[in-house]
């Protein structure tokens, strides 16, 4: 071999080093960029994309996988109140959470926001997908999650689609999962499957939506009257009305198996309406008889809009109803939702004498800060701390605490969920202005709730005419 030669070796064995170094270079490149585009920079989780490549061929050879869709409950407000980096802090935590406990065939990602996805490629049964529902969210409640040294309590919903069943493509077990995760968050039950019949855009679902406008031409809508009286029991102060369905087919339907549906569409303000003229058509009749009560109306977050403040104006002047005898309850979720809209159509209303309650006060997270500069009169403390009032010192605390602040902020205390004796007793030693509840009575259809308020003695002597017959 000449000097030639092997110089020329040399060069070509130097130039296929670097070439191989070069193509395993690129590889590793692409395999960063790949694993880049298909990370979640911030948790190390999956994304989206992830999510895809991973369910599109199991789906395409007929598997069955298990979606849950977990949504953080108020996670805004973590956002709002502590700044953007508290948020990703508690994110990255919720990620190591979800990693912990959805169990080792399931694959977490997640979608953005505060929102995740579980993929389970294989489940057992449906069952299993619950159970890993559950064990994620009571990871979650566990806790000791917290945003530099705030301690903080994190708590999510979850959906959950199945394919086949819920679906056959991933983008409709996602917008089915979310379906389920939505009536989950509403419903307060943690963990939902999807169900078709409360779904809007479902079957079942458009149904339904499409048998209301009749109903409430048809009046099959029903409203049930429940009493609130004074902290005492003595005196009969006002009904909250609740809505129900008398379904030609399906029986009498209670708010939970209709309302999530109407909510998701603009057929709630319709039923709004309905159901504020119904009530005060009611109540306006109870006083001509010479019952004299304040009547509550729920009024759901998605119709607490400017449009509200013209459907009770129509119903007070069609009824000619006080405003100040009228009280309007809305959800603490609702004003969390939208703190600033929520303000402006509270301000309206207060501002035409209506009476404003927050109700469910305590179910929600961050409901202080939000009351803070909310114009409202009432506030109804959720009924999970007054169930167990009386066996749980620490629903004592909060009951007291609650109603100690209230007053001092001038709002009037109402307990709902009342049951038993010993709760109405421990609520009037703490000072609570109203109590509601089974213990006084249900949610009763109109003349059966006036001969209640009569049986109880709780009535003025014009009513004992209105019922005298019956
Ligand atoms: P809410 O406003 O918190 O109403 C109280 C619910 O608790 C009612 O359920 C009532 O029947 C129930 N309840 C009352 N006392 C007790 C008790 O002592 N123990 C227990 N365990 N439960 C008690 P309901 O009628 O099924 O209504 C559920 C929810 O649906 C209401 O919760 C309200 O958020 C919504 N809702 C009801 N009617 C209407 C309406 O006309 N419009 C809107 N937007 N929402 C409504
Ligand atoms: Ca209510
Ligand atoms: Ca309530």
């Amino acid at each position: 071999m000449t000097a030639a030669t092997t110089a020329w070796a040399t060069v070509v064995l130097v130039t296929l080093v670097a070439a191989v170094a070069l193509v395993a270079l690129v590889r590793q490149r692409d395999r960063v960029l790949h694993d880049l585009a298909r990370t979640d920079p911030l948790t190390g989780l999956g994304n989206r994309r992830a999510l895809h490549e991973l369910a599109e061929p199991l789906l395409a050879r007929g598997g069955r996988p298990g979606l849950l869709l977990l949504d953080l409950d108020g996670f805004k407000d973590v956002n709002d109140t502590l700044g953007h980096a508290a948020g990703d802090d508690v994110l990255v935590q919720v990620a190591g959470v979800l990693r912990a406990t959805a169990g080792d065939a399931a694959v977490v990602t997640r979608l953005g926001g505060d929102e995740f996805a579980v993929l389970v490629a294989e489940p057992g049964s449906d069952a299993e997908l619950e159970v890993a529902a559950k064990r994620v969210l009571a990871g979650l409640s566990i806790g000791g999650f917290h945003a530099g040294v705030v301690p903080l309590d994190v708590q999510g919903s979850i959906g959950i689609a199945v394919a086949g069943p819920d679906g056959h493509t991933l983008g409709e077990l996602l917008q089915r999962a979310d379906v389920a995760m939505y009536a989950a968050k509403r419903s307060r039950a943690g963990v939902l499957r999807y169900d078709a019949a409360s779904d809007p855009h479902s079957a079942g679902g458009l149904e339904l939506l499409g048998q209301l406008r009749t109903a409430m031409e048809q009046d099959q809508l029903v409203l049930h009257y429940q009493p609130k009286v004074s902290g005492d029991g003595a005196r009969l102060l006002g009904f909250e009305a609740l809505v129900r369905w008398q379904h030609p087919t399906r029986g009498l339907l209670q708010p939970a198996d209709f309302l999530p549906v109407v909510e998701r569409t603009h057929l709630i303000h319709a039923l709004t309406r309905w159901v504020l003229l119904s009530a005060l058509r009611q109540a306006a009749a109870w006083r001509t008889a010479g019952l004299h009560t304040t009547m509550a109306v729920n009024v759901s977050a998605v119709s607490l809009d400017p449009g509200l403040l013209g459907i009770v104006e129509e119903a007070l002047a069609l009824t000619r109803w006080d405003p100040a005898d009228l009280v309007l309850e809305i959800t603490e979720t609702a004003i969390v939702q939208d703190p600033a809209g929520a303000r402006a159509t509270v301000a309206k209303l207060r501002e035409r004498g209506v009476r404003i309650a927050v109700d469910d006060f305590g179910a929600g997270s961050t409901s202080l800060v939000h009351l803070r500069g909310l114009a409202v009169h009432e506030l109804k403390i959720d009924r999970q701390f007054v169930a167990e009032l009386v066996t749980h010192p620490q629903d004592d605390a909060i009951v007291s605490a609650l109603i100690a602040l209230a007053h001092r902020l001038g709002l009037v205390v109402v307990a709902e969920g009342v049951e038993t004796v010993a709760a109405a007793d421990r609520l009037c030693a703490l000072g609570c202005d109203e109590l509601q509840g089974f213990f006084f009575a249900r949610p009763l259809p109109a003349a059966q709730a006036v001969a209640w308020a009569r049986a109880e003695g709780l009535t003025t002597p014009s009513v004992e005419v209105l019922t005298a017959g019956r």
